[in-house]
Protein backbone atom coordinates (compact mmCIF):
# COMPACT_ATOMS: atom_id res chain seq x y z
CA UNK A 1 0.00 0.00 0.00
CA UNK A 2 1.37 3.68 -0.95
CA UNK A 3 1.01 6.59 1.38
CA UNK A 4 -1.39 9.03 0.72
CA UNK A 5 -0.27 12.14 -0.44
CA UNK A 6 -1.19 15.63 0.15
CA UNK A 7 -0.52 18.36 -1.10
CA UNK A 8 1.10 19.81 2.13
CA UNK A 9 2.05 22.39 3.63
CA UNK A 10 -1.59 24.09 2.53
CA UNK A 11 -1.32 27.66 1.60
CA UNK A 12 -1.63 30.33 4.13
CA UNK A 13 -2.64 33.59 2.37
CA UNK A 14 -3.47 36.97 4.56
CA UNK A 15 -6.92 39.02 3.46
CA UNK A 16 -7.96 42.51 3.65
CA UNK A 17 -10.79 42.91 5.45
CA UNK A 18 -11.78 46.11 6.72
CA UNK A 19 -14.22 45.35 9.03
CA UNK A 20 -11.56 43.26 10.62
CA UNK A 21 -8.80 45.94 10.39
CA UNK A 22 -10.73 48.28 12.70
CA UNK A 23 -10.66 46.46 15.15
CA UNK A 24 -7.09 46.34 14.86
CA UNK A 25 -6.96 42.24 13.01
CA UNK A 26 -5.43 40.72 10.63
CA UNK A 27 -6.85 37.74 8.85
CA UNK A 28 -5.03 34.79 7.29
CA UNK A 29 -6.99 31.71 5.59
CA UNK A 30 -5.33 28.48 5.91
CA UNK A 31 -6.29 27.15 2.63
CA UNK A 32 -6.68 23.49 4.41
CA UNK A 33 -9.53 22.53 1.85
CA UNK A 34 -6.34 22.05 -0.54
CA UNK A 35 -4.49 19.08 1.29
CA UNK A 36 -6.05 16.65 -1.06
CA UNK A 37 -7.83 16.80 -4.48
CA UNK A 38 -10.45 14.11 -3.74
CA UNK A 39 -10.91 14.09 0.05
CA UNK A 40 -13.82 16.13 1.01
CA UNK A 41 -12.69 18.48 4.13
CA UNK A 42 -9.83 18.35 6.24
CA UNK A 43 -10.10 14.43 6.51
CA UNK A 44 -7.04 13.77 4.94
CA UNK A 45 -5.16 14.63 8.03
CA UNK A 46 -6.88 12.22 9.99
CA UNK A 47 -6.96 9.65 7.73
CA UNK A 48 -3.62 9.43 7.26
CA UNK A 49 -2.20 7.74 10.18
CA UNK A 50 -5.04 5.66 10.44
CA UNK A 51 -3.88 3.92 7.09
CA UNK A 52 -0.66 3.55 7.80
CA UNK A 53 -1.86 1.68 11.31
CA UNK A 54 -4.45 0.02 8.81
CA UNK A 55 -1.41 -1.33 6.74
CA UNK A 56 1.25 -1.96 10.27
CA UNK A 57 -1.68 -3.95 11.37
CA UNK A 58 -1.93 -5.97 8.06
CA UNK A 59 -5.59 -5.19 7.86
CA UNK A 60 -7.01 -4.51 3.60
CA UNK A 61 -9.92 -3.52 4.64
CA UNK A 62 -11.34 -0.19 6.79
CA UNK A 63 -14.78 -0.04 8.77
CA UNK A 64 -15.89 3.50 9.69
CA UNK A 65 -19.12 4.92 11.12
CA UNK A 66 -21.16 8.17 10.10
CA UNK A 67 -24.06 10.27 9.02
CA UNK A 68 -25.93 10.20 5.70
CA UNK A 69 -24.36 13.63 5.37
CA UNK A 70 -20.68 12.32 6.56
CA UNK A 71 -17.39 14.15 5.04
CA UNK A 72 -15.72 11.42 6.96
CA UNK A 73 -17.57 8.28 5.40
CA UNK A 74 -16.66 10.24 1.67
CA UNK A 75 -13.40 10.18 2.38
CA UNK A 76 -12.94 7.26 3.49
CA UNK A 77 -14.43 5.36 0.48
CA UNK A 78 -12.28 7.74 -1.65
CA UNK A 79 -9.07 6.75 -0.03
CA UNK A 80 -10.10 2.94 -0.32
CA UNK A 81 -10.17 3.79 -3.91
CA UNK A 82 -7.42 5.06 -4.04
CA UNK A 83 -5.04 2.75 -2.00
CA UNK A 84 -7.49 -0.51 -3.08
CA UNK A 85 -8.43 -0.93 0.31
CA UNK A 86 -11.72 -2.26 1.11
CA UNK A 87 -14.10 0.02 2.53
CA UNK A 88 -16.98 -0.63 4.79
CA UNK A 89 -19.57 2.50 6.41
CA UNK A 90 -21.65 1.48 8.57
CA UNK A 91 -24.71 4.79 8.39
CA UNK A 92 -26.95 6.14 10.94
CA UNK A 93 -30.78 5.26 10.13
CA UNK A 94 -31.59 1.87 9.28
CA UNK A 95 -34.54 3.87 7.15
CA UNK A 96 -32.25 5.08 4.58
CA UNK A 97 -31.65 1.73 3.18
CA UNK A 98 -34.97 1.51 1.54
CA UNK A 99 -34.48 5.28 -0.17
CA UNK A 100 -32.36 6.28 -2.72
CA UNK A 101 -29.05 7.63 -1.75
CA UNK A 102 -28.19 10.93 -1.50
CA UNK A 103 -25.49 12.46 -2.98
CA UNK A 104 -23.14 11.88 -0.37
CA UNK A 105 -23.83 8.71 0.05
CA UNK A 106 -23.99 7.88 -3.73
CA UNK A 107 -20.39 8.91 -3.94
CA UNK A 108 -19.16 7.06 -1.47
CA UNK A 109 -20.79 3.82 -2.83
CA UNK A 110 -19.35 4.82 -5.93
CA UNK A 111 -15.90 4.54 -5.10
CA UNK A 112 -16.34 1.06 -3.57
CA UNK A 113 -17.71 1.45 -0.07
CA UNK A 114 -19.91 -0.88 1.28
CA UNK A 115 -22.92 0.67 2.96
CA UNK A 116 -24.42 -1.40 5.87
CA UNK A 117 -27.41 0.31 7.54
CA UNK A 118 -28.09 0.34 11.53
CA UNK A 119 -30.99 1.45 13.01
CA UNK A 120 -30.48 4.59 15.49
CA UNK A 121 -30.63 2.58 18.95
CA UNK A 122 -28.09 -0.12 17.53
CA UNK A 123 -25.77 2.96 15.95
CA UNK A 124 -25.94 4.65 19.30
CA UNK A 125 -24.09 1.78 21.10
CA UNK A 126 -21.88 0.92 17.72
CA UNK A 127 -18.41 -0.01 19.13
CA UNK A 128 -20.45 -2.23 22.06
CA UNK A 129 -19.13 -6.00 21.28
CA UNK A 130 -22.49 -7.24 20.62
CA UNK A 131 -22.93 -4.62 17.79
CA UNK A 132 -18.72 -4.56 16.53
CA UNK A 133 -18.30 -8.10 16.23
CA UNK A 134 -21.14 -9.20 14.29
CA UNK A 135 -20.30 -6.34 11.54
CA UNK A 136 -16.85 -7.93 11.98
CA UNK A 137 -17.90 -11.35 11.27
CA UNK A 138 -19.87 -10.26 8.55
CA UNK A 139 -17.30 -8.28 6.91
CA UNK A 140 -13.90 -9.52 7.75
CA UNK A 141 -11.02 -8.29 9.89
CA UNK A 142 -10.94 -4.34 9.36
CA UNK A 143 -9.11 -1.45 11.13
CA UNK A 144 -11.41 0.05 12.45
CA UNK A 145 -11.82 4.22 13.19
CA UNK A 146 -14.43 6.11 15.07
CA UNK A 147 -17.38 8.05 13.59
CA UNK A 148 -15.74 11.37 12.61
CA UNK A 149 -12.57 9.67 12.17
CA UNK A 150 -11.26 11.27 15.82
CA UNK A 151 -8.57 8.75 17.06
CA UNK A 152 -5.18 8.97 18.81
CA UNK A 153 -3.73 8.28 15.57
CA UNK A 154 -6.19 10.99 13.49
CA UNK A 155 -5.24 13.56 16.39
CA UNK A 156 -1.56 13.44 15.85
CA UNK A 157 -1.88 13.91 12.28
CA UNK A 158 -3.63 17.05 13.15
CA UNK A 159 -0.58 18.18 15.21
CA UNK A 160 1.08 19.13 11.41
CA UNK A 161 -1.31 21.76 11.07
CA UNK A 162 -0.86 23.66 13.52
CA UNK A 163 3.08 23.69 13.03
CA UNK A 164 2.57 24.59 9.68
CA UNK A 165 1.15 27.84 10.67
CA UNK A 166 3.63 27.99 13.43
CA UNK A 167 4.45 31.55 14.46
CA UNK A 168 2.75 33.28 11.09
CA UNK A 169 -0.67 33.83 13.57
CA UNK A 170 -1.33 34.63 16.93
CA UNK A 171 -5.12 32.66 17.31
CA UNK A 172 -5.97 29.81 15.34
CA UNK A 173 -9.81 29.66 14.86
CA UNK A 174 -10.81 26.39 13.07
CA UNK A 175 -14.05 24.51 13.25
CA UNK A 176 -15.45 21.32 15.23
CA UNK A 177 -17.65 18.65 14.83
CA UNK A 178 -15.91 15.96 16.92
CA UNK A 179 -13.34 18.10 18.22
CA UNK A 180 -9.87 15.83 16.46
CA UNK A 181 -9.03 18.43 14.41
CA UNK A 182 -8.85 20.63 17.30
CA UNK A 183 -7.08 18.50 19.80
CA UNK A 184 -3.91 17.94 16.83
CA UNK A 185 -3.96 21.54 15.80
CA UNK A 186 -3.74 23.21 19.61
CA UNK A 187 -0.90 20.89 20.36
CA UNK A 188 0.81 20.96 17.07
CA UNK A 189 0.89 25.12 17.66
CA UNK A 190 3.79 26.48 19.07
CA UNK A 191 3.42 28.65 22.37
CA UNK A 192 2.08 31.31 22.83
CA UNK A 193 0.20 30.68 19.57
CA UNK A 194 -3.27 29.85 20.79
CA UNK A 195 -6.49 28.41 19.10
CA UNK A 196 -10.09 28.76 19.08
CA UNK A 197 -12.73 25.76 18.42
CA UNK A 198 -15.55 26.80 17.03
CA UNK A 199 -18.71 24.35 17.79
CA UNK A 200 -20.41 23.45 14.69
CA UNK A 201 -22.80 21.30 16.80
CA UNK A 202 -25.20 22.49 19.81
CA UNK A 203 -24.41 20.49 23.12
CA UNK A 204 -21.63 22.15 25.02
CA UNK A 205 -19.73 18.53 25.07
CA UNK A 206 -16.81 19.94 22.94
CA UNK A 207 -14.18 20.70 25.74
CA UNK A 208 -15.02 17.60 27.90
CA UNK A 209 -14.74 15.80 24.31
CA UNK A 210 -11.26 17.28 22.93
CA UNK A 211 -9.67 16.98 26.46
CA UNK A 212 -10.31 13.27 26.38
CA UNK A 213 -8.51 13.11 22.61
CA UNK A 214 -5.81 14.85 23.72
CA UNK A 215 -5.64 12.44 26.74
CA UNK A 216 -5.84 9.15 24.11
CA UNK A 217 -3.30 10.74 22.08
CA UNK A 218 -0.80 12.28 24.24
CA UNK A 219 -1.54 10.99 27.80
CA UNK A 220 -2.17 15.19 28.95
CA UNK A 221 -3.68 17.95 27.79
CA UNK A 222 -1.42 19.99 24.83
CA UNK A 223 -1.34 23.66 23.74
CA UNK A 224 -3.69 26.59 24.51
CA UNK A 225 -6.84 26.31 23.29
CA UNK A 226 -10.62 26.89 23.87
CA UNK A 227 -13.68 25.67 22.45
CA UNK A 228 -16.49 29.23 21.38
CA UNK A 229 -19.73 27.74 21.75
CA UNK A 230 -21.87 30.31 20.90
CA UNK A 231 -21.65 30.31 17.07
CA UNK A 232 -23.45 26.86 16.31
CA UNK A 233 -26.11 28.94 14.53
CA UNK A 234 -29.09 26.36 16.30
CA UNK A 235 -26.86 23.23 15.37
CA UNK A 236 -25.45 20.52 13.34
CA UNK A 237 -26.18 21.71 9.48
CA UNK A 238 -28.60 24.61 10.72
CA UNK A 239 -27.75 28.23 9.74
CA UNK A 240 -29.75 31.53 10.41
CA UNK A 241 -30.61 34.29 7.92
CA UNK A 242 -27.19 36.17 9.39
CA UNK A 243 -25.03 33.29 8.85
CA UNK A 244 -26.09 32.84 5.65
CA UNK A 245 -25.65 36.39 4.28
CA UNK A 246 -22.31 36.77 6.36
CA UNK A 247 -21.38 34.13 4.09
CA UNK A 248 -22.71 34.90 1.21
CA UNK A 249 -20.96 38.27 1.87
CA UNK A 250 -17.80 36.92 2.97
CA UNK A 251 -17.27 34.81 -0.64
CA UNK A 252 -17.97 37.56 -2.77
CA UNK A 253 -15.50 40.00 -1.10
CA UNK A 254 -12.60 36.90 -0.77
CA UNK A 255 -13.31 35.14 -4.14
CA UNK A 256 -9.42 35.50 -5.29
CA UNK A 257 -8.58 34.41 -1.78
CA UNK A 258 -10.71 31.29 -2.17
CA UNK A 259 -9.73 30.83 -5.83
CA UNK A 260 -13.62 31.06 -6.57
CA UNK A 261 -14.95 28.37 -4.48
CA UNK A 262 -17.94 28.34 -2.06
CA UNK A 263 -17.42 28.89 1.91
CA UNK A 264 -18.43 25.64 3.04
CA UNK A 265 -21.40 25.85 5.02
CA UNK A 266 -21.29 23.29 7.62
CA UNK A 267 -18.67 23.95 9.40
CA UNK A 268 -16.11 26.74 8.15
CA UNK A 269 -19.27 29.62 7.57
CA UNK A 270 -19.69 28.91 11.27
CA UNK A 271 -15.73 29.49 12.24
CA UNK A 272 -15.62 32.48 10.42
CA UNK A 273 -18.74 34.31 11.31
CA UNK A 274 -16.93 33.61 15.20
CA UNK A 275 -13.24 35.14 14.22
CA UNK A 276 -15.47 38.47 13.40
CA UNK A 277 -18.11 37.65 16.05
CA UNK A 278 -15.03 38.08 18.36
CA UNK A 279 -13.37 40.87 17.39
CA UNK A 280 -16.57 42.87 17.34
CA UNK A 281 -16.48 41.72 20.98
CA UNK A 282 -12.81 43.25 21.05
CA UNK A 283 -11.40 39.96 22.34
CA UNK A 284 -8.15 40.51 20.14
CA UNK A 285 -5.84 42.78 20.95
CA UNK A 286 -5.13 45.98 18.17
CA UNK A 287 -2.12 43.64 15.79
CA UNK A 288 -3.27 40.24 16.14
CA UNK A 289 -2.75 38.08 13.04
CA UNK A 290 -5.78 35.19 13.39
CA UNK A 291 -5.97 32.24 11.04
CA UNK A 292 -9.01 30.69 10.18
CA UNK A 293 -8.64 27.33 8.88
CA UNK A 294 -10.50 26.40 5.74
CA UNK A 295 -10.93 23.18 6.78
CA UNK A 296 -13.24 22.32 3.86
C1 LIG B 1 -15.15 16.92 9.44
C2 LIG B 1 -15.01 18.36 9.25
C3 LIG B 1 -14.74 19.24 10.33
C4 LIG B 1 -14.71 18.78 11.77
O1 LIG B 1 -13.54 18.12 12.13
P1 LIG B 1 -13.48 17.43 13.58
O2 LIG B 1 -12.09 16.90 13.63
O3 LIG B 1 -14.49 16.32 13.58
O4 LIG B 1 -13.78 18.42 14.62
C5 LIG B 1 -14.57 20.58 10.06
N1 LIG B 1 -14.69 21.07 8.81
C6 LIG B 1 -14.97 20.27 7.75
C7 LIG B 1 -15.11 20.88 6.42
C8 LIG B 1 -15.15 18.89 7.93
O5 LIG B 1 -15.44 18.11 6.89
Amino acid sequence: MSVLAGRVPTPLVEVADERLARHGVRLLLKRDDLAHPDLPGNKFRKLGPNLAAAEAAGHRTLLTFGGAYSNHLRATAAAGRLLGLRTVGVVRGDELAHRPLNASLAGAAADGMVLHFLDRAAYRRKTAPDVLDPLLERYGPAHVIPEGGSNPAAVRGCTALGREIGTAADVVAVACGTGGTLAGLAAGLPPPVRAIGVAALRGGFLTEEVLRLQHDAFGERRGDWQVEDRCHAGGFARTTPELAAFTDDFARRHREALDGRPVERVYVAKALHAVFRLAGEGAFPPGTRVAAVITG
